[in-house]
């Protein structure tokens, strides 16, 4: 019977700390620019970053809400979510995007300084998810994803809604398997982990209160990124 890695809601870290986290900033290799949207270029929510085993590197996950819904931000293809699979060192936090609201028209009217307290104070920031959440890893000795969540919360009295994802093994589906092929060399892509929206609605990343996941091909460097509901 082989096991099942949880990642566990375990706390809060800087928003550029270098460990598996869900929000905060990215870290990426210096002069990386921000990615936008590519159905409507607007600037990608940074979701998670996540340090693989073995130096193996960052896979770093983005993805779009300015427009909930209308970019097709749960698939791996449509361009309104991104991944990355960084090399392990050498990554620096990637400077905030400006907003792109329709308050730039209005800009005139405000003063800068106002404008910059308003976006750290909005519950909702299309670029930043509210909370940092730093992961603890625990092993549980179930084969089967939903299963282990249940016995992790039997175990520990806290909700399943404090697991965050599974970290490796095989993805459970919520739906058909979706697989993503790598776009260099065309074989499917290597499961990494199921990330989950977390404890708390406010400051989640918005999965359709379903599940994502992330996929890589380490040979290629590439990474992909989708959620079921
Ligand atoms: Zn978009
Ligand atoms: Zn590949």
């Amino acid at each position: 019977m082989s096991d099942t890695t949880l990642l566990i809601h375990s706390g809060s870290a800087a928003p550029d700390a270098p460990v598996t986290r869900v929000g905060g900033l990215p870290l990426a290799p210096a002069g990386t620019q921000w990615p936008t949207c590519t159905a409507c270029s607007g600037p990608l929510q940074f979701i998670a970053h996540m340090v693989l085993d073995g130096g193996r590197g960052v896979l770093a996950v983005f993805m779009c809400a300015n427009d909930p819904g209308s970019c097709e931000e749960w698939s791996a293809t449509s361009g309104g979510n991104r991944a990355y699979l960084f090399p392990p060192t050498g990554l620096v936090p990637v400077p905030l995007p400006a907003l792109p609201t329709a308050e730039d028209a209005d800009e005139d009217e405000h003063e800068h300084e106002h404008d910059e307290y308003e976006d750290e104070d909005e519950d909702e920031d299309v670029r930043q998810l509210g909370a940092v959440r730093t992961v603890e890893r625990v092993t549980v000795a179930e084969p089967e994803y939903r299963t282990a969540c249940k016995a992790w919360s039997g175990q520990s009295g806290r909700p399943t809604r404090h697991v965050l994802g599974q970290l490796g093994g095989a993805p459970d589906w919520l739906q058909n398997d979706e697989t993503p092929d790598c776009t260099d060399c065309g074989r499917p892509m290597e499961f990494v982990a199921r990330l989950e929206e977390g404890p708390d609605p406010l400051t989640a990343p918005n999965f359709g209160s379903g599940s994502a996941y992330a996929h890589a091909c380490e040979p290629c460097g590439r990474a992909a990124f989708l959620w079921q509901c």
